[in-house]
């Protein structure tokens, strides 16, 4: 490895594999990864949606830029979004529909057109959000990989950074290595607020929480690859086609310390049975399951910025359930921040605001 770079991004998830792209275009860079491969925490684990009215503001703004990326460069196949309102989420449906964009009410038997499991009677009110689309998730994040790598950034797995001290510029160590940069990126992930720790950062109060997801076999003869995802408006289940099966998730949020997280058994059991609450055939078998962590910062927007004492420790976390839809602008967003530019434009014009993204909000 070596020994010198301007910026050393820690973590090579999503978030630091596509920051790290655009800042090795005019910078030496180095990405530090503790596990063997990339991906292998939450990037590799999520349900690759792609929903632009899902999420709080600044995400939303963030995530309907990105929408240019991903289509010039092929990562999304379209897939409507049925939301359904069972009795008691009145409340849930106002909220979303006071904050959408392109959605559209339609009729509950509609709605069982598009989706035939759905239950008589389960769903009050039904919307439909035609913008939505499955990501190729694999294929963005190699995407960033390659380029950064073109760009001559050194990507290092198995470097677990285990301290982090500044004298002028940072000492990063990795075991017995030591390497030095200028600026240091935290995009560790759902270990954001350990590695700030490293720093000696107060903790924003980054919250990790697991979220599990079951693969169940839809039934058989249904051509169920061109159904919609489907979920609650409250947000207690949400299926989705992938690879000829049903995925199915609690949407469970159960916080945790950062680990290698799997699926909750007993959440699962319990999500399943809420789904069938919503469909017309019980679910006989679970062939797969994993769980993964979403992390969040207390107000739930992502934590994005230099550090308020202005020495070069720049965070990138706190991306909760939208850090792969997100990932095009906010990656552009970082870069410009981190090199001192003016945010992108198209970023900005979909009316993202910089302080409710900023670390210094915490520190006011
Ligand atoms: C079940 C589930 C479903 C989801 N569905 C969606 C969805 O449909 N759409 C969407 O946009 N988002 C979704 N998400 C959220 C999305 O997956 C995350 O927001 C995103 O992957 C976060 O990326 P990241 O790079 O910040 O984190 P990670 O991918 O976890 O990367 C952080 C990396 O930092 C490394 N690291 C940590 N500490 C150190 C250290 N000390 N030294 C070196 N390396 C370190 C870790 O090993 C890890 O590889 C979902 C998440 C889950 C769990």
């Amino acid at each position: 490895m070596s020994e010198d770079f301007d910026i050393i991004v820690i973590g090579a998830g999503i978030a630091g594999a596509s920051v790290a792209a655009h800042l090795a275009e005019t910078q030496r860079v180095a990405i530090c990864e503790m596990e063997e491969r990339p991906g292998y925490h939450t990037t590799g684990r999520s349900a690759a949606a792609y929903e632009p009215n899902y999420g709080p503001p600044p995400i939303l703004a963030l995530t309907r830029a990105a929408r240019r990326h991903f289509e010039a460069g092929g990562y999304l196949t379209p897939r409507e979004t049925l939301f359904f309102m069972p009795d008691g989420q009145g409340q849930a449906f106002e909220k979303l529909m006071a904050v959408q964009q392109g959605m559209v009410e339609i009729s509950p038997a509609d709605a069982r057109a598009k989706f035939p499991l759905l239950k008589e009677g389960y769903a009050r009110r039904a919307v439909l959000d035609p913008g939505t689309a499955d990501i190729d998730v694999d294929l963005l994040h190699q995407f960033y990989l390659r380029l950064f790598r073109q760009r001559g950034g050194e990507l290092h797995c198995d470097r677990a950074v285990t301290a982090l001290e500044r004298n002028g510029q940072w000492t990063v160590r990795t075991g017995n290595e030591i390497i030095r940069a200028q600026i240091i990126v935290d995009a560790a992930g759902a270990w954001g607020d350990k590695v700030a720790a490293l720093a000696g950062r107060a903790p924003i109060g980054l919250q990790p929480k697991r979220r599990s997801i079951a693969v169940v076999p839809g039934p058989e003869g249904a051509d169920i690859m061109r159904w919609p995802m489907v979920g609650d408006v409250g947000e207690t289940w949400y299926c989705k086609p992938q690879s000829g099966k049903l995925l199915v998730s609690p949407a469970d949020a159960t916080p945790v310390d950062p680990h290698d997280a799997y699926a909750d058994d007993m959440t699962l059991a319990e999500g399943i049975e809420r789904f069938e609450q919503a469909i017309d055939c019980p679910v006989t078998r679970v062939d797969r399951t994993w769980g993964g962590l979403r992390s969040f910062a207390p107000d739930g927007n992502p934590v994005v910025g230099f550090d308020s004492s202005d020495d070069g420790f720049f965070w990138l976390i706190g991306q909760g359930g939208y850090g792969i839809q997100s990932s095009p602008a906010l990656s552009r967003l970082a870069a410009a921040l981190v090199l001192g530019e003016e945010p992108p434009a198209d970023i900005m014009d979909e009316g993202l605001v910089l302080a409710e993204i900023s670390p210094r909000r915490f520190a006011d």
